[in-house]
């Protein structure tokens, strides 16, 4: 059966999740509403501005349907402020904005610093990069977040490679939820894509 995924749509990158995902082999939806989230088999949670999208959740009435979908173990990936809004802890953030809590991590907003605030490389992923004669994935950073700390319970799938800041761990599983600091819906390799396709499916 075809998966049916959401991609929330308050605010930011949504087009290119959306078409990524059709891509992908899955059947791709915005969503605004609780009716719409209802729907869904998975929810991407696309780059955009994580203080906007938090505060958007509360003005939608999306913020408690949403964290009870994810405590009822519905697959998620976030990516760079969809990271963000699925951590546990939050550094650099505004005091008032809030997260859904859903992966234990500990995540650092606008991390980079000025000086690589933006930048491209070429990485490592498990479970994908890994796989026999697969290219390396190229990783398009915007302004993005990187997980300082991790909980027992998640797996670090891929770190910056070098450069200043060679180590970062630049995206993480934990169970059902994927999070990943760089934007793979920019770059048309689909791979992280079709991996959250099969993490759904899987389900
Ligand atoms: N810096 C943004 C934030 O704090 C994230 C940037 C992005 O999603 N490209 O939410």
């Amino acid at each position: 059966m075809t998966a049916t995924i959401g991609v929330l749509a308050l605010q930011g990158d949504v087009r290119e999740h959306v078409a990524a995902l059709h891509e992908s082999g899955a059947y791709a939806l915005p969503v605004r509403r609780a009716s719409e989230l209802e729907r869904v088999d998975g929810l991407v949670i696309p780059g955009g501005e994580s203080t906007t999208m938090s505060n958007l959740l509360g003005v939608f009435d999306l913020y408690d349907p949403l964290v009870d979908r994810l405590r009822d173990g519905m697959p998620a990936y976030g990516s760079c402020a969809g990271m963000i809004m699925l951590g546990s802890r939050i550094l650099d953030t505004r005091s008032d904005a809030r997260h859904l809590d859903a992966l234990d991590i500990t995540v650092r907003r606008n991390a980079f610093g000025r000086q690589v605030a933006s930048f491209e490389t070429d990485l490592a992923f498990t479970g994908i990069t890994d796989l026999p004669d697969a290219e390396p994935m190229r990783a398009v950073f915007i302004r993005a977040p990187w997980v300082e700390t991790v909980g027992a319970g998640v797996e670090v799938l891929a770190t910056v490679p070098d450069g200043p800041a060679a180590g970062r761990v630049v995206a993480v599983r934990e169970r059902n939820v994927l999070a990943t600091s760089f934007h793979p819906e920019v770059t048309g390799d689909h791979r992280v894509h079709r991996y959250f396709v099969d993490m759904v499916g899987a389900a």
